[in-house]
Formats: C-alpha cells, structure tokens, sequence
C-alpha cells in the first residue's frame, strides 16, 4: 500500500485554475487587493451569508491580526485543545491565556469552567470549535454579556458548517477561518475573519498592509497578512466543489463510524443533529480499547498509514511559553488518547475499510 497521509490537499480541474489565473497575466497585477481578492470576498460573503469578511494570506495571521484590532488587554480565556498556533496568537500580542478544561463530549471549552476564571483582567474568550465541533455558544455568549467580554471564535475547523441553520460565521464577536492547504476548503494557505462590527474593517484592512492609510498617512505599526491574487483564485475554484468536497468526506466519516461505532473501549465522533457538519476529521478516543493509542499509531504506521496524535501536546504544556497554564485534566486525557484517523475527499472508502481491519485485528 502506498502512503496515506492524515490529509490530502483537493485541487480543482488544472484546466479550471490556470483559466482563473491567466486573466493575471492580462492586467499583471499579483497581490494588494486585486480583482480575485474582490471576487473571493464577495462568493465567501455569500456562501457564509456575513456581512463583514477580510481575507488574509494564512489563518494565523487573520487571528493574531483580529485580536490586535479588537484592542484587548490582560486575561484571555482560551482552550489548551487546539493548535498552538490558538495560544501562540494570543501570546503574540502580549496577552496572557488562561486554559479552561474541555468537554468530554465534544472536546470543546467547558462553559461550566469558565466564570471560575474570569478576573478583573479578563477582556475576552477566544474558544476552537474543534473538529467541527460547535461550542456551546449560547451559554458562551451569555458569560461573555454578563461579564463584558469579546468573544473570538477559532473556527479553522468548522468552514461551511451552520447550526439551527445559522452559518457559524455568524456567532460571537468574529471568527477565524484557515484556508490552508490541509482545510476543508483552501486557498492554498489562506485565511479570512468575519465579525459583526462593521468598524473593524478599516482597521484590519490597515493591519494587514503595514498600517497604511493612504499615500500620505501611516497611521498604525501594522504587519503584512494579504492574500495574493493566485490564493483567492484558488479560492474561487475550490469554492465551486465546496459542497461536493463534503459530501465525498461525508462517505469516508460514515464508512469509519460503521466500523468503529460499537467497538468496546473506542469513543468516536458524535454529530450533534443540530449541526450541519462539513466531517473535517475523524478523531477516536482509545479509552480502555485493548490497544493503547500509541501502539495503534505505531502498527498503522507500520503498514503506511499516517495517523495524527491531534493535539498533543497540549499547549498549556508546551515548552515555548516558559511556563504551563491551568491544570485541565480533561483536556490532558483526551490529548493522551487521542487519535485522528485520515480522512479527505478523495480517500477510498477501501482504504478506510483496510485502517479499521488494522485498528481491529
Ligand atoms: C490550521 C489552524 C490554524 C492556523 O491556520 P493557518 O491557516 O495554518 O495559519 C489555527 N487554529 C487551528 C485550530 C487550526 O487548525
């Protein structure tokens, strides 16, 4: 068998892209809020049904981007479930996070943890929708009203998905989507941020391009985030198979829960019926299976199959902060059992029958 990797990147027709970008080589202009970099924002506005979206050349700078626009200070409630690039955003704008533990259901912030740690610091929550899985953000919104706080959703994962019908675009303050190559949808590496506050796009507009105000005027320290013209045409392709991209996923997800579902000592992936998914991952917590976590990673290895211990380490327990957070020993469980099996669109149904047999025999 050949290797399998955790992901695979879906491109369009090579036909399809190269005629999305040969208008470049009419007009020669690449990159600064060109034409595609338009185009995209309005199809994305359109798909996520937002009023308010801005593109930027990878997610972690939409978010580091975002936070620095909403002006926070002190005390960030986050969780330590997610990919460091989450805390490092946080980190990065001398802020300082504060871990809450997880659910064990969904593997999303526990909204039953998070008065405990709320101080007089405290200026927002910044929670992942992991996996796919949607927060409770109701209960979310609620703290964050009684408190006065900002709510930014990480939501690299949850691209496409709606909750009672609502696009999850649409919750909290703002979300932050990543478009890289190994997302749902991409743009190559991309990312973009939607909000509910129409001021702030002047000012992400302005971080994103060095603190540009027009010719004359620098007004603010800003960093570099734009998309060029060759993500958003990749955008604008990927976006037309959006749906299509899903529902290939959806097959891989439901040929992994038929396996796996009644396998005692395995928890898998619950779908909340609320939600309408767009099965990013697969993950399986290896709870008390006969097979522990590590030895299964290691007999699928063996054989080419490249599993993802996601995420592991947590990042309140990570070396490059100098210091470990709040202890969240549900968090710490999942991350040590943790294993998410490959899943992307154009993986046979086979080959996931094949991972199963090897997990299970
Ligand atoms: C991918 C990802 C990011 C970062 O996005 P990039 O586009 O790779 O910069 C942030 N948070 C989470 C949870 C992610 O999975």
């Amino acid at each position: 068998m050949k290797t399998i990797n955790v992901t695979q990147s879906s491109l369009p027709p090579l036909e399809e892209y190269v005629k999305e970008i040969s208008e470049l080589w009419e007009n020669k202009w690449l990159t600064n809020m060109g034409k595609k970099h338009e185009q995209l924002e309005i199809a994305l506005k359109d798909y996520l049904n937002v009023d308010n979206i801005t593109l930027f050349t990878n997610g972690h700078l939409a978010l580091e981007t975002l936070i620095s626009a909403l002006d926070l200070t002190g005390e960030i409630i986050t969780t330590p479930f997610t990919f460091a690039s989450t805390t490092h955003a946080i980190i990065r704008n001398n802020l300082t996070p504060v871990f809450c533990d997880i659910r064990k259901e969904d593997y999303t912030i526990d909204t039953e943890k998070i008065e405990d740690l709320i101080t007089d610091k405290t200026t927002a929550i910044v929670p992942v929708h992991v996996y796919g899985n949607i927060c409770k953000y109701e209960e979310i919104s609620k703290i964050a009203e009684k408190y006065g706080l900002k709510v930014i959703y990480d939501a690299a994962h949850a691209f496409g998905e709606k909750i009672n019908d609502i696009n999850i675009a649409n919750i909290g303050d703002a979300s932050m989507f990543s478009f890289h190559a190994t997302k749902v949808f991409h743009t190559i590496e991309g990312g973009a941020v939607t909000y509910r506050d129409e001021v702030l796009k002047s000012k992400l507009n302005r971080l994103k391009n060095f603190g540009i105000d027009d010719y004359d005027c620098i007004s603010t320290v800003g960093g570099n985030g734009k998309m060029n013209e060759f993500q958003a045409s990749m955008g604008l392709c990927n976006l037309r198979y959006i749906e299509n991209e899903i529902e290939k996923r959806k097959k891989i997800f439901f040929t992994y829960t038929n396996r796996l579902n009644k396998v005692d000592g395995i928890k898998i992936q619950k779908l909340n019926p609320l939600v309408k998914s767009n099965y990013s991952y697969f993950p399986v917590l290896f709870e008390t299976y006969r097979k522990d976590r590590n030895i299964v990673f290691e007999e699928l290895k063996k054989q080419g199959i490249l599993s993802r211990k996601y995420f592991y380490p947590l990042t309140n327990d990570c070396d490059a902060y100098g210091y470990h957070g709040e202890e969240t020993p549900i968090a710490k469980y999942v991350a040590e059992h943790i294993l998410c099996l490959p899943i992307y669109a154009d993986l046979s149904p086979d080959i996931a029958n094949q991972i199963c047999d090897i997990i299970l025999n």
